[in-house]
């Protein structure tokens, strides 16, 4: 069977070596953009300075050796950060490893098309590949472009990862906007700082809510497992429940957290849409900095940079911008009331990927999405998936010889974002396209 990935990020080289361990003569191809195969996005772009914000222990590739990682950087304890870049190395020291039995192939897919029982691809270039089955394994997409930015013409970077652009802004003199206060804004605080910027930031969102610090994990047993189809206000209280039962045994509730992610999945999937649409409209941030957490680290420099006044935190949102000589004249709509001005050199945006394929600019997706082949999720959390990772296209009906891997199937389980999520997946995948299902 011939099987061609695109992309060629963790999921898909993940995926690519899973399968060639289950069938040694299987050669799958993956095809990928950047100039780099195995880091992708989040392990390619990233500097030394930016750590892993997870435990090097839980960071194996594969499901069933969760410390694989940890044993290979030699010296790395299991509950160390490792930086980030390292993590890239080590997807590519494996997919080294795997010889020829992987095939690599530079470009970028931009059509997918099925004629005649097989699926072809056509890279920009004008090269066409011919597939049996294709897996989408596109990752993170860029942030959504507020439509203040254009206020900033040049001086607005829309892409946090885009190292040339950002190095750029930190050479401005005067006061940045950092769009979102998670992790990304975390990683580009550092990063603006360390290529020489020294002027103030002001990190905004809706409502100034930082990442959690992250503590030495301990198991709790699962709680949610019965509560799948149940209301949100009652999973809520549950949660509430737990954490207290804990607290009072001094428990933190970290551990509780860890507790409810084996439930997550399930309970994203038996919830109805009104029920999603709830959870991202009033939980998610909450969700977010609670489960997405930073190591101590990071966390210890964004307060120095607070306490210094070098970074400031703001609840709110952007109510007017206007260019006004080489800087722009922002006026803020404060979450608590009122409302504050701001002069700044420059602007990125940090808010995180959009996963709404109704307004990728992506030539692949836009492709996919006007010829049926792909369904945008409903709520914008990517395409929409079976439960055995089929895509499903315009008209509902699963392909079987096309699936998707990683953020793209954010839609159909919620929590896919991070390795120990995905190579579960990886590991379904696999053993359904080698079992010939
Ligand atoms: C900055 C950042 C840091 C993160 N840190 C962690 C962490 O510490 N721990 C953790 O567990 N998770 C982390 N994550 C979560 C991350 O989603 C997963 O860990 C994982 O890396 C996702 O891999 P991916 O291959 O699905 O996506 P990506 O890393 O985005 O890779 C997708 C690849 O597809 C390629 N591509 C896209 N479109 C095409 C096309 N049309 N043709 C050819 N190639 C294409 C891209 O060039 C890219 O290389 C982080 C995410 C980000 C963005």
């Amino acid at each position: 069977m011939r099987i061609v990935i695109l992309g060629a990020g963790y999921s898909g080289t993940a995926l690519a070596l899973e399968l060639v361990r289950l069938r040694p003569g299987l050669r799958p191809t993956l095809v990928e953009s950047s100039a780099r195969f195995g880091p992708g996005l989040a392990y390619g772009v990233s500097e030394e300075r930016h750590s892993l914000n997870v435990r090097a222990g839980r960071m194996g590739a594969f499901a069933d050796a969760p410390n694989d990682f940890a044993r290979w950087s030699i010296g790395t304890a299991d509950d160390a950060f490792s930086p980030r870049p390292a993590y890239g190395r080590y997807l590519e020291a494996l997919l080294d490893a795997a010889h020829e039995r992987v095939e690599r192939m530079h470009g970028r897919a931009v059509a997918v098309s099925r004629a005649n029982g097989e699926v072809a691809i056509r890279l920009a270039d004008g090269r066409t590949v011919a597939a049996d089955h294709v897996v989408l394994a596109l990752g993170n997409p860029a942030p959504a472009r507020p439509a203040f930015a254009d206020a900033f013409g040049h001086h607005w970077v829309n892409d946090p990862w885009d190292l040339a652009a950002r190095n750029k802004l930190a050479q401005r003199d005067g006061a940045l906007l950092v769009l979102g206060t998670g992790l990304t804004m975390v990683d580009v605080v550092q990063s603006l700082r360390a290529a020489g910027h020294r002027a103030p930031m002001i990190a905004l969102s809706r409502r100034g809510l930082l990442p959690n610090i992250h503590r030495a994990p301990r198991a709790w047993p699962p709680f949610l497992d019965d509560m799948q189809g149940a209301k949100l206000a009652k999973i809520v209280r549950r949660v509430r429940d737990e954490v207290d039962r804990a607290a009072a045994q001094g428990i933190d509730w970290r551990q509780v957290l860890e507790g409810a992610r084996p439930s997550v999945q399930a309970l994203w999937r038996t919830a109805d849409p009104a029920t999603r649409k709830r959870f991202l409209r009033w939980l998610r941030p909450y969700w977010d900095v609670h489960r997405h957490r930073l190591p101590r680290v990071p966390a210890v420099q964004v307060t120095r940079l607070r306490r210094s006044g070098v970074l400031r935190i703001e609840a709110g949102r952007v109510l007017a911008a206007e260019r006004d000589h080489d800087s722009v004249h922002l006026t803020v709509a404060l979450r608590g009331g009122g409302e504050i001005e701001h002069r700044v050199a420059g602007g990125i945006n940090c808010t995180g990927p959009d996963h709404d394929y109704g307004r990728s600019q992506d030539p692949l997706l836009v492709q996919l999405l006007r010829d049926g082949l792909i369904a945008r999720d409903p709520l914008g959390l990517g395409l929409v998936v079976d439960d055995a990772w089929r895509v499903v296209d315009a008209a509902g009906e699963p392909q079987a010889q096309i699936s998707a891997l990683g953020p793209p199937t954010r839609g159909a389980v919620w929590e896919i974002t991070s390795v120990p999520d995905i190579r579960e997946q990886v590991a379904e995948l696999a053993d359904r396209l080698t079992s010939g299902a």
